[in-house]
């Protein structure tokens, strides 16, 4: 898959040459390509910013280096091109696998009050939220949601097993997990996880799921 971002702060994404997306870039699963809009800004200072029309707090980011940029990386609109924004439409899992079913994403990051409107209803397909809050800047969604599609691209975790069983994959939460040692502080791990007999493993996590998705998110548990 390829992944194209444009920023004006391309330094914050140094957490994706590590770990599992770090890998997954260095044996070319996934390949990240991170451009600075200011490069492409034909204003003589390098300025990508001015103030709003009509008042109001704060910079807005200017159309001409943000469509200049896009243009560059997406000639030919391949790409399903996304704007990260509070506005947009919140992340989810089943989200996440619908953009891990495409071959390219280009993510726009905002920075200050936003983005010039035209712009976005030039050259962007969609907006996605993270959550309904507001940080400084579209650089940390667009991390988060390259990590949650990239565990979805094929050979990019060790087990597929993984995505298939874990919050989210059918509608619930993930049962409790353990490992060694057996008894810690006091604290057994629950026998039936030691039984051998993977039938009633299989149910007992079943009924975990169910336990724990009805007590902490009744709306995927009604949902189902
Ligand atoms: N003035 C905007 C508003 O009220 O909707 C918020 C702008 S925010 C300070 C700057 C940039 O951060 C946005 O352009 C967007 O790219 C990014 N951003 C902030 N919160 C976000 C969120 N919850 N999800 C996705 N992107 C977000």
């Amino acid at each position: 898959m390829r992944i194209d971002i444009a920023t004006l702060f391309p330094e914050a994404f140094a957490p994706l040459g590590v770990g599992v997306i770090g890998r997954a870039v260095e044996s070319g699963l996934l390949e990240v390509n991170i451009v600075n809009i200011r490069d492409y800004t034909l204003d003589k200072h390098g300025k990508c910013d001015d103030t709003p029309f009509g008042g109001g707090a704060g910079m807005v980011m200017t159309p001409q280096p943000i469509h200049d940029a896009i243009s560059a990386l997406d000639p030919d609109h391949e790409a399903l091109r996304i704007y990260m924004s509070p506005k947009g439409r919140t992340l989810c899992q089943s989200m996440v696998k619908e953009l891990a079913a495409r071959d390219r994403l280009l993510f726009l990051c905002g920075s200050y009050e936003g983005i010039d409107e035209r712009v976005l209803e030039l050259d962007i397909d969609c907006e996605i939220s993270i959550g309904d809050y507001v940080l400084t800047g579209g650089e940390l969604p667009a991390m988060v949601t390259v990590n949650a599609v990239a565990r979805y691209v094929k050979g990019v975790l060790g087990s597929e097993q993984s995505t298939n069983e874990e919050s989210f994959s059918d509608g619930l939460l993930e049962y409790p997990q353990y490992t060694r040692p057996r008894e810690f502080m006091g604290k057994e791990v629950p026998a039936v996880l030691l039984s051998g007999d993977h039938a009633k493993i299989a149910a007992w996590r079943r009924a975990k799921q169910i336990e724990i998705t009805s007590q902490r998110r009744p709306d995927l548990a009604e949902g189902r």
